[in-house]
Parts: structure tokens; C-alpha cells; sequence
């Protein structure tokens, strides 16, 4: 790929666990390793070699065996940096602890973005989000309560829909809702085709919680936010999987 011989290196039985399936994986591992991208999963980098300039010449992996490289992109996560306010305010989660309006456990102190375990109103739970479009509202959220305490207005309860999104060669997916439960693959999801388009519904408790889409338009990635937020009653997977994306523009 780019006449670059590329190895991506990840500890889990396949990539993204955390929001892809299994089969949503399989997908890009495929479309990747078409590309000619090699994928070893199974094992970490644990350490680097260095030529006599300092520039990295191989990664060890904690397999045993070792990559040559001179370009290294390391993608680990990270966690929020918390420890400035240790004792001071509190935390929850790993992050720190606000109420639905990002007002921390100390009065007129507000904390906003990644770093903020909030309410998520529609789950009736605590959770953090690490993404743009909440760092942006949540800040917002936090002027509009501090505005409104001033003017004594009343403001509403921060009411987040969880979104996620990315872009790699010419694929785009969107997020929106809770991966949680069943999850239900349908559409086009095989790597070879000219133009691939596929999605996956989650069900909890009989309704339709969440919801993955490959390839949609402005409109349907819209269709499958106002599902996730509506959480309908689900059709039965063998239905939901032959509906596909048709389940969530009736909504
Ligand atoms: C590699 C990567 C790719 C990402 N891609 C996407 C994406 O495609 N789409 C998306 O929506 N989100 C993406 N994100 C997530 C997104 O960047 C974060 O959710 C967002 O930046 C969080 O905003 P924030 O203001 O909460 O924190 P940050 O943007 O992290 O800002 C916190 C700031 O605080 C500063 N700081 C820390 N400690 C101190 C201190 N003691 N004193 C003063 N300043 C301090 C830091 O230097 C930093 O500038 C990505 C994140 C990473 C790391």
C-alpha cells in the first residue's frame, strides 16, 4: 500500500472490540489486509530498536518476535488526566464526577469533554465519552448552566446520544446508540464488493438499542440516529436482518 509494507499489531482476537462485532470486524480486517496491510492480533509491542541516530529500526512484540520498521504509529488509548484534582473533586468512573449540568462535586467548579462521568439521561446511567461532538456539547451545556444560573432561567438536563464515527480508504461508518445485547448484522458486508454497504442493529430487553451503518447517506446515518434515540420495539432478528436499513427509516 503506497509502496509502504504495513503491519498493524493489536491484543485483541480482532480490532475495535469494544464497538465492533466479531463480523463488523471481519469486514475491515478483510478490506485491510486486501490492501495489502498485514494484521497480527494476539500480542503488544513491548519495546523498540533504535539505530545509532535514535531512529527506530525494528519493534519487539511481547511474542517473542520482532518487526524491522522505520515508521511507528502507536495507537493505545489513552485516560483522562485526572490526577491534578485528586481529593478535590469527585470521580467516578475514571473520570470526574458532574451532574447533568457538568457542575462537579465542588460548587461553580465544571468539568466538560473526555475528562467528565456525566449522567447519560437515556440509560439512566454514569458514563464518560471520549469524542468531539460531546466535548463541544458538553462545554456548551456547562455555559448555558452557568448563563442560567446568573439569569435564574431554568436549563434542561443534558440528554447525550452516544455517536461514533470514523473514515479509512473510502469507507465511512456512523455510530449512534448502545452496543449492548444482540447484535444483528445485515446488508452487504463481504470486503470484495465494488461498493459495500452494511449495518448492524443491537437489541436489548426487546427494543432496538443501537445501531452501525457502512457507507450510509446523510439521510440514513439520520434514520439510524433517530432509531438509537427512539430505542423501538425490535422485529425478530431474521426480520430485522432482512429489513436491514428499511427498519430504521420507518422509524
Ligand atoms: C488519536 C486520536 C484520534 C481521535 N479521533 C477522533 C475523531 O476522529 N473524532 C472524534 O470525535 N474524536 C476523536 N478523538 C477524541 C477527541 O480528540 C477528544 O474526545 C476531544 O479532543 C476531547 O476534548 P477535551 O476538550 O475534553 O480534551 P482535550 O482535547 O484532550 O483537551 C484537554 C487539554 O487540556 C490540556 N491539559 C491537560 N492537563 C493540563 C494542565 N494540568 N494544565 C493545563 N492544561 C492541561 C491538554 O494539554 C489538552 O490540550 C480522537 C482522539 C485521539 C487521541
Amino acid at each position: 500500500m503506497n509502496d509502504l509494507d504495513v503491519t498493524m499489531v493489536f491484543p485483541e482476537p480482532w480490532c475495535m472490540p469494544r464497538l465492533f462485532t466479531a463480523e463488523i470486524a471481519a469486514f475491515y480486517e478483510s478490506y485491510y489486509t486486501n490492501k495489502g496491510v498485514k494484521i497480527l492480533k494476539g500480542t503488544v509491542a513491548v519495546g523498540f530498536d533504535a539505530d545509532a541516530n535514535g531512529d527506530v529500526t525494528a519493534v519487539k512484540l511481547k511474542d517473542g518476535s520482532v518487526l524491522d520498521a522505520d515508521i511507528v504509529v502507536v495507537g493505545v488509548g489513552g485516560r483522562p488526566l485526572t490526577n491534578l484534582f485528586k481529593g478535590q473533586v469527585a470521580e467516578e468512573k475514571g473520570g470526574i464526577k458532574t451532574d447533568a449540568f457538568f457542575e462537579t462535586s465542588v460548587p461553580g467548579v465544571y468539568a466538560v469533554g473526555d475528562v467528565a462521568t456525566f449522567p447519560m439521561k437515556i440509560y439512566n446511567d454514569e458514563r464518560r465519552v471520549e469524542h468531539v461532538d460531546h466535548s463541544r456539547k458538553s462545554a456548551e451545556q456547562a455555559v448555558k448552566a452557568i448563563k442560567g444560573k446568573e439569569a435564574g432561567s431554568a436549563v434542561e438536563e443534558y440528554d447525550y446520544l452516544p455517536y461514533f464515527y470514523s473514515r479509512s480508504f473510502d469507507l465511512s461508518w456512523q455510530f449512534y446508540g448502545d452496543n449492548v445485547g444482540d447484535a444483528i448484522l445485515f446488508g452487504d458486508a463481504d470486503p470484495g464488493s465494488a461498493k459495500p454497504k452494511f449495518g448492524s442493529y443491537w437489541v436489548k430487553d426487546g427494543k432496538c438499542v443501537g445501531a452501525f451503518l457502512e457507507g450510509g447517506s446523510p439521510e440514513e446515518n439520520a434514520a439510524i440516529a433517530k432509531l438509537a434515540r427512539a430505542q423501538p420495539p425490535a422485529a425478530s432478528p431474521d426480520e430485522l436482518k432482512a429489513a436491514g436499513l428499511q427498519f430504521a427509516s420507518k422509524i
